[in-house]
């Protein structure tokens, strides 16, 4: 059968990467990756989770928890990021907050909810892979999100109706991005929100990476500055993303969202249509680790990842040639290494697996055009410091003789 023939268009734009199939051979056990950014599973809190499963399965909790429930979540839970986000300059109720299934399916249900077919998403260039995955279903165009260019409103509006569609939202990882390491800041967050109020969209605030901050002073979520200045999250345009990916663990998928009422309650009908609601079991154990230990692990963590970030920082400054250049993170767990023009991140990394044994991914992997093909994404979250010298010191190798 030709399943291209039944496959609906939007399935045009969902392709499996090159990059993708390079990255299936970080398995082999001599790689040195910087590849993928996800957490050390050293870091993961299981002993808290081993104590929080133990006891909803020895208390009257076990129901519950294995029951069909809510599509808006588990309230502790709920209530417990409505403390938080009041403490980050939100002010909310628990109406303002839904758990999804990792934020990475709340990307996915705000490209439902926002895109038709050709509408514009202001995105950065380059952006979290993951958003442009989840967006490209829903069949949209990108423009580049540049809070000081010099294009205005009108001249954005003009783009998107020259595509066919108008301008939905903009979307940004605010706080150590992935892939850049970059962070906002206030101006540019304010920049972001004036430009949103012009054009009347809305505003996707992806705060993945927020609570891994291991210095400099924490700026305040675009949600909490659009707060400041309109009193009410109900007036507000909005739509922050959070996870507990990060910071306890991926593989629970529990993330959520924090927006003005109307916007939650659209969400949690396309929820309903879709899983129903986030594994309850993986709430409760959520809300029980986070009540009493979430500064704890956060500090934990970042303490790993601030050391390693440093080692990564410190090794490139010692090997890197001249021409490279890169971010300096705050926190999170990425570096962006723009390379000289010539060079290209695709073809080296190929390179670095067959003489290096070392694995990034070549930044084009993040432009919505595929443009940036001399810039690579190096993430400090997996290997230990010595580790990590090591790594830098082969790519800074292979980089002076490629180069
Ligand atoms: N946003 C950003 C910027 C990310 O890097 C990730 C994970 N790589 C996600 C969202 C999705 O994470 P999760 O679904 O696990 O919350």
């Amino acid at each position: 059968m030709d399943w291209q023939q039944v496959f609906a268009t939007r399935n045009s734009r969902m392709k499996a990467s090159e990059i993708r199939e390079l990255l299936k051979l970080l398995d082999q056990p001599d790689i040195i990756s910087f590849a993928g950014g996800i957490p050390d599973p050293a870091l993961f809190p299981k002993d808290d989770f081993q104590a929080a499963f133990s006891d909803i399965f020895t208390s009257d909790q076990s129901d519950t928890a294995l029951q069909y429930s809510v599509s808006e979540g588990y309230k502790p839970l709920r209530d417990w990021i409505a403390v938080q986000m009041a403490d980050l300059g939100v002010p909310c109720d628990v109406d303002n907050v839904l758990i999804t299934s990792g934020s990475q399916q709340a990307l996915d249900y705000l490209g439902k909810l926002l895109i038709s077919p050709r509408d514009t998403m202001l995105i950065g260039w380059p952006t979290y892979l993951g958003a442009l995955g989840a967006f490209n279903a829903y069949e949209p165009t990108y423009d580049k999100l540049v809070p000081f260019g010099n294009r205005t409103a009108s001249d954005y509006a003009q783009a998107a109706t020259d595509a066919g569609g108008q301008v939905k939202a903009a979307y940004a990882s605010v706080d150590f991005a992935n892939p850049t390491g970059e962070t906002l800041d206030r101006a540019a967050r304010e920049r972001i929100l004036a430009l949103a109020d012009d054009l009347d969209i809305a505003v996707i605030e992806d705060a993945a990476y927020q609570a891994l901050r291991f210095d400099g002073e924490a700026i305040p979520p675009i949600l909490a500055l659009e707060v400041a200045r309109k009193g009410d999250i109900e007036a507000c345009r909005t739509i922050y993303c959070g996870s507990f990916s990060k910071t306890l663990a991926p593989g629970l998928r529990v993330g959520f969202v924090v927006a003005a009422k109307p916007v939650i309650a659209q969400m949690v009908l396309l929820k309903q249509a879709s899983d129903l609601h986030t594994p309850t079991l993986n709430q409760i154990a959520v809300e029980r680790i986070v009540r009493d230990g979430f500064a704890d692990q956060v500090a934990k963590i970042k303490k790993v990842y601030g050391a390693r970030r440093d080692a990564m920082l410190a090794a490139l400054e010692a090997e890197m040639p001249k021409d490279v250049q890169w971010t300096r993170p705050e926190g999170g767990m990425f570096v962006w290494l723009t390379l000289p023009d010539h060079l290209d991140g695709a073809a080296l990394l190929a390179q670095s697996l067959e003489s290096e044994r070392v694995a990034f991914v070549p930044g084009s992997a993040f432009f919505a055009d595929g443009s940036g093909r001399n810039s690579i994404r190096l993430s400090f979250s997996r290997a230990d410091e010595a580790t990590i010298a090591e790594g830098i010191k082969r790519l800074g190798a292979l980089l002076r003789r490629t180069g």
